[in-house]
């Protein structure tokens, strides 16, 4: 018997331009390869999406990377497993958003945006070769909402060069003005193979990192926002539902290069080489199947990232175990709280360290 997957995640591999902090599996848009790239998808996705999906998430990359025509080609797979949907999401870049493509989002029932937004100040976003402005993102989010979008997400980051407590007060009041319904946090690592890696950029040092997480948490809750995982804050009930299934340890289908999915014990993530891609859709960068242990504390570990923490009963259920007996230490941890039957922690930013005491 299978199981049914409830979650489905979409990688479009292009980008108009490269970030620099950036080591996604992505290209620069190339329409031919592009091209390509759907006939391949459309493939995957005949073979591999048998369901109703609840949550859909199109990723990258930047969706909006690709022409409206190939935007409404791709949506069109996507229509047989859609028809359920209870959140659709698509993320966008201001730079490569137009009325055409939100009409084309609009049409297939697309109903959440994820905008990276990443800062208002305009010279922090060339230093990381972004190609919007601030205004673009005011204009591109007036548009939506024109459109009858009511569920907007934003990516705000932090901890980058040239941002200082004053820079980061400012970006913060100009993310509120927008009055979005979810926003998420990324603070900058400087990943190898990108161009900051390869440039020999350096973050910010820890203390200024944690000082501005301390200080958008402040704010953003102050404003309303709930702090609902460690990363993300949202207006009530305004959660991101196909992130909620990660943190729930629930099984997930990714389709395209570089796409992770999780199905019963087995992770796989799809090779994130184009060749590979095109020659062999069977050909992975990764695929493990866990051992009960891994998936229990993997379990344990995503779960207690959001504010809601972990089920012990259905924990217990799924695994055949008694949490609070094999992960004795872990629940003493002074962080650790157990209210309605459920693993909470009660201070997110220091989650790591609390985990150590689950280690077994
Ligand atoms: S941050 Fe987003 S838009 Fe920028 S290069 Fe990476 S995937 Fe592309």
């Amino acid at each position: 018997m299978t199981t049914r997957i409830k979650h489905l995640y979409l990688h479009v591999p292009f980008c108009r331009s490269i970030c620099y902090y950036c080591d996604f599996a992505h290209r620069v848009f190339d329409r031919k390869l592009a091209d390509r790239w759907l006939g391949r998808v459309e493939e995957e996705i005949s073979r591999e999406c048998h369901d109703d999906y609840e949550t859909i998430y199109i990723g990258g990359g930047t969706p909006t990377a690709l022409s409206s025509v190939q935007s409404d080609t791709l949506l069109n797979m996507l229509d047989p497993f859609s028809s359920n949907v209870i959140e659709y999401t698509i993320e966008v870049n201001p730079e490569s958003l137009d009325e055409e493509k939100i009409g084309i989002y609009k049409k297939h029932h697309i109903n959440r945006i994820s905008m990276g937004i990443q800062s208002s100040d305009d010279e922090i976003l060339r230093s990381l070769n972004r190609k919007h402005t601030f205004q673009d993102v005011k204009d591109k989010i007036a548009m939506l909402r024109d459109n009858g979008f009511e569920n907007i997400s934003g990516d705000l980051m932090y901890s980058l060069p040239g941002q200082d407590l004053e820079i980061l007060d400012k970006t913060i009041d100009d993310i509120l003005s927008l009055d979005l319904e979810h926003i998420s946090l990324y603070s900058l690592t400087i990943e190898e193979n990108s161009v900051f890696g390869k440039k020999g950029v350096k973050a910010l040092d820890e203390d200024t990192e944690a000082e501005m997480y301390e200080r958008i948490e402040k704010r953003l809750t102050a404003a309303g926002y709930i702090h609902y995982e460690v990363s993300n804050y949202a207006k009530k009930g305004r959660e991101s539902k196909h992130n909620l299934s990660y943190w729930n340890y629930e099984d997930f289908l990714g389709i395209s290069i570089g796409a992770a999915s999780k199905i019963g014990d087995r992770r796989y993530t799809n090779t994130r080489s184009f060749e590979r891609y095109f020659k062999d859709l069977d050909d992975k960068d990764e695929d493990l199947v866990l051992s009960k242990d891994d998936r229990e504390f993997e379990h344990l570990m995503m779960s207690l990232r959001t504010i809601y923490g972990l089920d012990i009963g259905e924990f217990n259920r799924i695994y055949g175990e008694d949490l609070l007996k094999k992960y004795e230490k872990g629940v003493r941890n002074p962080a650790i709280r157990i209210e309605n039957g459920r693993l909470i922690c009660k201070d997110l930013e220091i989650l790591n360290h609390v985990l150590l005491d689950f280690m077994l």
